[in-house]
């Protein structure tokens, strides 16, 4: 399959306050967050022309940065209003979005000084992360070699682009292996997340999901922690350790792009894409469509 470049499409990308062709958004080889990781994303999605908790995720990039040391001069009212223009400008009303906040070119070294926080918005068609038959059949993860680092080496609480490098290093081994995905562990060894999702386990009327000590705590994890309970499951939220996976009955992953996407198999162990997860999926895709 080929994919459109991402550097040579159609459309309109919000740019520093200002709605420019899609082809013109460049920046310059030396620039800080290329070389340095000073960098930090969202990923949003927009259903039937509403964005899905909007405020959240715009927090969240402004905290992210808050970490790094960012100065963002940009307002959760600002960022929000340039989502929902730039979708606007590009005609779209379901979406995937992409915020993006990083140290440009002004100046060059590890030290920050000097240097300014750049801001772009881009959005695009993505219907389904992990595609329509995922959501049937289960996907299957491949267990991690690189593992999410301590809370002293990184800030696992930002999503920083710097801590992709693990998550690609392992997402590209697992393709090799003909897996879907990976699920890592933390670098004490307990479970941890998938590369780009949270990861829920379920057995005998009972949710379990990693703390947050070394995960992103996801706005979707959040909100089907909400769901379960709505519907009167306990969601034990806890340290997870990998021998335990042979005890659960079905497994899912939750995240923007991922939204809830069971799994059929983490490694050797082996789930059932069951009511469970059945419910929640439903459940997720009717408050994100805004019918619950
Ligand atoms: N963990 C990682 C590493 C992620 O990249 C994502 C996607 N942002 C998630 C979890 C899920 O987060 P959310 O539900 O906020 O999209």
């Amino acid at each position: 399959m080929s994919v459109l470049p991402f550097d040579d499409r159609d459309g309109l990308i919000w740019y520093n306050g200002e709605l420019i062709p899609w082809r013109d958004a460049k920046f310059h080889v030396l620039t800080h967050g290329l070389h340095y990781a000073s960098s930090v994303f969202e990923g949003q999605r927009a259903y039937g022309g509403k964005v899905f908790k909007p405020r959240e995720h715009s927090e969240r990039l402004i905290k992210s940065g808050k970490i790094l040391g960012f100065e963002n001069p940009w307002t959760p009212d600002q960022i929000d209003q340039a989502v929902e223009d730039t979708l606007k400008a590009n005609n779209l009303t379901d979406a995937y979005i992409r915020p993006v906040a990083w140290r440009g070119s002004e100046m060059m070294g590890v030290a920050t000084k000097g240097s300014k926080i750049h801001l772009a918005i881009a959005v695009w068609e993505w219907p389904s992360y992990f595609g329509p038959e995922a959501r049937l059949k289960g996907l299957r993860l491949d267990l991690a070699h690189w593992r999410r680092p301590a809370p002293h080496t990184a800030p696992n609480d930002a999503k920083a682009a710097g801590l992709y490098m693990i998550a690609s290093m392992n997402k590209d081994a697992a393709s090799a292996k003909g897996y879907d995905d990976a699920l890592m562990m933390d670098y004490k060894g307990r479970v941890a997340e998938a590369t780009g999702a949270n990861i829920f386990f379920y057995k005998e009327g009972k949710l379990h999901t990693p703390t947050v000590e070394c995960v992103l705590d996801g706005i979707t994890r959040q909100t089907v922690i909400e769901l379960a309970e709505k519907r009167g499951y306990e969601v034990i939220v806890r340290d997870i350790w990998p021998e335990e996976m042979a005890s659960f009955e079905q497994a899912f992953l939750t995240g923007t792009a991922a939204e809830v996407t069971p799994l059929s198999e983490i490694g050797p162990y082996k789930y059932t894409v069951g009511d469970v997860c059945k419910t929640l999926m439903q459940d997720y895709d009717d408050l994100v469509n805004g019918r619950l």
